[in-house]
This record gives structure tokens, sequence and C-alpha cells, in this order.
């Protein structure tokens, strides 16, 4: 097993990593011996692994289990879906002192977290992420919330769990294309922060995509470890959060552009890297051997290299509505060699004829 500290002062807590710990009712303990429990999770990840939680949860000591079963899919992220959760605590007369557990991918962490912060006005809360994703990405940073019809993720609050429990095991049952759209920010965190790692990502891939048990834990260590760094800089993201969007400027573009649903985030964001590699390399920031290795990762991964064509000037303008840019500048995250990543806005030229040569006309 792995273990790690997000270092947040007094917001502070533990992610423990392995093969199995579904059902390690000592690291479940610390937070919810002699409590209620109200486990969150949705239709696909309930029937696979509520039980087994559940036993683990009784046997670490927790007064009562519940469990409340949503709806699964990012369409749920809304708030009748939310309501369901209040619904479930409040027929259950849960008080301050319940501890919610998010069993589930990103969609539910996000859910089971936001409604955390806002039941009593904050009770304990713990990530059991069970998607690549939200092991390497959703369950460290403590961003919570659910989506509106006008925007995604729009309605939300920084919260953080009191522990993130990650079971690797999980992942056999988890269908290869959610694989590869965890890969994609597995990658990126090699891109923004460590070479090293993403000698380790480039090596390994087979054994990742084959699920390889002891790679996995130690990829999702590593991520963790990157994004935790990140976030303990700069935890309500005020400057530097934002590299950990390297890719996601052309990658939202991407999704909304295809419509959200058709492309995956994953792998949206997987060619957007490729596409900010193809810009760095004309600003200068990264030879073409730099810009080619990553391309080639991303393939290897089972990512989309090639954009969709959704013409090039509905790319520049579904760009100029990420909610992460400055008053109607466009902000790219770029690459000065890979490792290193900072935000930049980029000449608009440059930007057309790069998405024009790879495609996207
Ligand atoms: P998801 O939660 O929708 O899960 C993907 C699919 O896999 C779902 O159908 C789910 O039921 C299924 N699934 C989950 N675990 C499984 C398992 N072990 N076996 C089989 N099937 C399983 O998607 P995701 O990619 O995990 O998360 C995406 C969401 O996370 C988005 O809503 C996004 O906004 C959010 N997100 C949040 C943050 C953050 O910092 N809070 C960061 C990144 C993404
Ligand atoms: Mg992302």
């Amino acid at each position: 097993m792995h273990s790690l500290n997000v270092d947040l002062g007094d917001r502070s807590y533990p992610i423990h990593i392995g093969n199995g710990l579904l059902a390690r009712a000592e690291l479940f303990a610390p937070v919810v011996s002699g409590r209620t429990v109200m486990v969150c999770t949705n239709t696909t990840v309930g029937p696979l692994y509520a039980d087994r939680l559940n036993a683990t949860l009784r046997e670490a000591g927790a007064k009562a289990v519940h469990t409340v079963t949503l709806p699964d899919g990012e369409e749920y992220k809304d708030w009748p879906t939310l309501q369901r959760v209040f619904d479930a605590l409040l027929q259950h007369h849960c008080d301050r002192k319940t501890v919610l557990v998010a069993l589930g991918g990103g969609v539910i962490g996000d859910m089971g977290g936001f409604a955390a912060s806002a039941f009593m006005r904050g009770i304990p809360f713990i990530q059991v992420p069970t998607t690549l994703l939200s092991q390497v990405d959703s369950s460290v940073g403590g961003k919570t919330g659910i989506n509106h019809p006008l925007g995604k993720n729009m309605i939300g609050a920084f919260y953080q769990p009191q522990l993130v429990i990650t079971d690797i095991a999980t992942l056999n049952t988890l269908p290869d294309r959610e694989l590869s759209c965890g890969l994609a920010e597995i990658i990126k965190h090699g891109a923004i922060a460590d070479t090293a790692y993403l000698d380790v990502v480039e090596q390994n891939m087979p054994a990742l995509l084959n699920r390889d048990a002891e790679l996995l834990a130690l990829v999702v260590k590593r991520s963790c470890e990157i994004k935790a760094d990140v976030v303990s800089k700069d935890e309500r993201e005020g400057g530097l959060r934002a590299i950990l969007n390297f890719g996601h400027t052309f990658g939202h573009a991407i999704e909304a552009g295809m419509g959200y649903g058709q492309w995956y985030h994953g792998e949206a964001v997987g060619c957007g890297m490729v596409i900010a590699a193809e810009l760095c390399k004309r600003m200068g920031r990264l030879s073409a051997e730099e810009s080619a290795r990553l391309k080639k990762v991303v393939i290897q991964a089972r990512l989309p290299a090639m954009p969709p064509k959704l013409g090039v000037n509905k790319f520049m303008e579904l760009m100029a509505h990420d909610k992460k840019n400055d008053a109607g500048a466009i902000k790219y995250v770029l690459l000065n060699g890979l490792g290193k990543a900072n935000t930049s806005p980029a000449d608009e030229a440059l930007v057309r004829q790069t998405l024009l040569e790879l495609g996207a006309g």
C-alpha cells in the first residue's frame, strides 16, 4: 500500500492507494468508528462494490450504514439528483456527525462531496474513487459540485475529504475507454511536472493498459503527489493550479463542439495536449522530438490524437468561451520543454495555423 498526505494545513488528509483496500476496515476506522455512515453510489458501481464496502464499514465500527444509489451519468450531476442525497440523509435521521462516503467515479465524488459540504453546513466525507480518472484527478483538490443547464460544474464548493481510499482492484471492471481517459490525465501530470514520470508511463504503457495492479498503484500515487503539490500551493486556483489545465483549453472546445458525451473528457484532453504541444513547437517552446513524443504516448494510451473537423473559426469561438479565460483573452497552458508549464497568451494566427495544419479546419 502507498500512502501520501495532501498538505493543506488543518484541512490536510491522507490518501491510501493499493490493491484490495475496500476490505481494509482499519483504514476506514479512524473516520467512521462510532458514526452513522451514508454511502453515496450509483446504479453501476453500487451493485459491484457497495456490499463489500458496507461490510468493511461495519467491521470498522460504523454504528449504521445506509446507502443512496443515484442514476449513472454526467446528466444526473444536477440539482434534482443531489436532492435525493439530502432526502436519504434526512429520512435516516442523519446529523452533523454522519460520515458521507462517495463510492464511484468523478461524478459521484463531485456530487457526494458537494452534498457533504452543504448538509448541516458540512459533514465528514470520505472518497472511494473507482475510476482511474477520479483516482488521479478528482479525488485530489477539494473541488466539488454539480452542473447547471447553462454550464458544467457551475454550482459547487471547495470541500476537502477527511480520507481517500483508492482500491486499484476496482479498476478491473472499468471499461477500456474509461481507463484511457484516466491515462490522459496521468500523461498530463508527466508533461507539466515530471519527465522521469513521463518516461515511466511511456515505458510501461502496455502493462498499464493490461491493468497491472502494482504499476497502476505506483502511477496513481505519483499523479496524486503531483496534483497535491500543485493544489497545496494554490488551493483555490489563484494562479499555479491553472497548469493542471494543460490540454484542456483545446479539449473543452472539442467536448463542447462535438456535443458533450461524444468525445469523453480524457479523449478530448489527450487530443488537446497534442494540439498544445504542436503549438508549443511552433512557438519554439518544445523541440520537434518532444512534441512527437507526447503525441506518441497519447496514441499508445489509445487516445485520439487527430482533432475533429470542427472548423478553425468554431474552435476559436468555443475556446473564447472557456470559463478559465481572463477578460476575453484566451489563456493557454504551454510547456517550456517537457516537464515545465505555465499559462500564457498565444498569437491567434499561429493557433489558427496549428489547428488548420493538424486537420481541424
Ligand atoms: P464517471 O464518474 O461518470 O464514471 C465513468 C463511468 O464509469 C460511469 O458510468 C461509472 O458508473 C462507471 N464506473 C465507475 N467506476 C467503475 C468501476 N470500478 N467499474 C465499472 N464501471 C465504473 O466519470 P469520471 O471520469 O470518473 O469523472 C468525470 C467527472 O469528474 C466529471 O463530472 C468531471 O467534471 C469530474 N471531475 C472533477 C474533478 C475535480 O477536481 N473535482 C476533476 C476531474 C473531473
Ligand atoms: Mg481533466
